[in-house]
């Protein structure tokens, strides 16, 4: 049965006496640690000297050189990017840990896949908002949280789990609920949302806009009813809230038969061999030796799929409907 710890499981007292050095001041690394510090621990920032160590200093905090923050630090959150992580790993941070100190991970990428292996003798972490870093901020400063998964991997001090339950709490997860599960699934199920989930709805949106202007539709009223009215979002957040069926009364009956109705139409049964395909795939590491191969390359495919998406005609009818209608989320 899945584990969920509530700020009640909790105690920040377990971080006494503990610096947090959050290595990498970005999406995430400025919202955990600004939630942090609101919790009231003591945290420093590490990055390299660009518009980001500009940012940390001008939201307060003390910023050093990865490698200084490193040593400064006792738990380490390592919010870089995951492709750079390892590189910044071995020459910035792994000279300066000790024993005891505690490696804090964002993603279970490079832990799951291996490729960054910490030594033996210090705390593996995993601390995963299911969240964009924005909202961790927004959602803390509203009181509430970002939900996460969180996971003790490696005990070296004896300490982890109660770490990681603080460390939750201070960047508010558990005033929702932190969920317990392994790095290995986080990471697994985390690339299924971003191999199956995501691409579907942008490969239907677009596949539909192509179809319907070619049909004669007008394309800014294509976007405004596809998705740019903002509705897609709104149905989203009462699908996390009310349930994936439970807010089909919020649409017109109408429209709720329609769903229903056409529902196993476009994606019948069968599909599941095609969705049992792409999990294996990311079981196996597929994914991840492909994503390695790429970065080694110099991102040749990221690069001419990016540009061709950018080229996509959409984004000229999206510019032009910015120009006729400002939606306000
Ligand atoms: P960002 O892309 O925002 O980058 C984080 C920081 O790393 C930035 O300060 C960035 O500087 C710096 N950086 C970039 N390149 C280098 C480099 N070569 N050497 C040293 N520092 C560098 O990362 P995210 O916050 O998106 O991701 C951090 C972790 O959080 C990852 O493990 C990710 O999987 C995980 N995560 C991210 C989520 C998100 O909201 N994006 C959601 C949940 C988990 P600069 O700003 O100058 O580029």
């Amino acid at each position: 049965m899945v584990r969920v710890f509530r700020d009640e499981d909790a105690d920040l007292s377990d971080l006494k006496g503990e610096r947090i050095a959050v290595i990498g001041y970005g999406n995430q690394g400025r919202a955990q640690a600004l939630n942090m510090r609101d919790s009231g621990l003591d945290v420093i920032v590490g990055n390299i000297r660009d518009r980001s160590f500009a940012q940390a200093e001008e939201d307060g905090f003390s910023t050093y050189p990865i490698a200084e923050a490193a040593k400064r630090g006792t738990i380490l959150f390592i919010l870089l990017p995951d492709e750079v992580q390892p590189r910044v790993f071995e020459s910035e941070i792994r000279p300066h840990l000790k024993p005891g100190k505690a490696l804090v991970f964002a993603h279970g990428y490079n832990i799951h896949y291996g490729f960054l292996e910490p030594p033996a003798d210090v705390d593996v972490i995993l601390l995963a908002p299911r969240m964009v870093g924005k909202f961790v901020r927004e959602l803390y400063e509203r009181g509430t949280g970002a939900p996460a998964f969180v996971y003790a991997h490696q005990d070296a001090s004896g300490k982890a789990v109660k770490r990681t339950l603080a460390l939750a709490k201070a960047i508010g997860a558990t005033r929702v609920g932190a969920m317990e599960i392994t790095f290995a699934e986080e990471t697994e199920l985390d690339h299924f949302s971003e191999h199956f989930i995501a691409p579907i709805i942008s490969r239907a949106l677009i596949l539909s806009y192509e179809v319907l202007t070619e049909m004669g539709y007008t394309p800014e009223a294509v976007l405004l009813e596809l998705y740019a009215s903002g509705e897609l979002s709104e149905v989203a957040k009462a699908m996390a809230v009310d349930g994936l069926v439970q807010q089909l009364p919020l649409h017109s009956r109408t429209s709720q038969y329609g769903q229903l109705t056409y529902a196993e139409r476009v994606m019948p049964d069968e599909e599941k061999a095609f969705i049992r395909q792409i999990v294996r795939e990311i079981q196996e590491g597929v994914f991840a030796r492909e994503w390695q191969m790429e970065q080694q390359l110099g991102y040749p495919v990221f690069r001419r799929l990016l540009k061709k998406a950018l080229e996509h005609p959409i984004n000229e009818d999206e510019r032009r409907l910015k120009e006729k209608i400002s939606i306000k989320m």
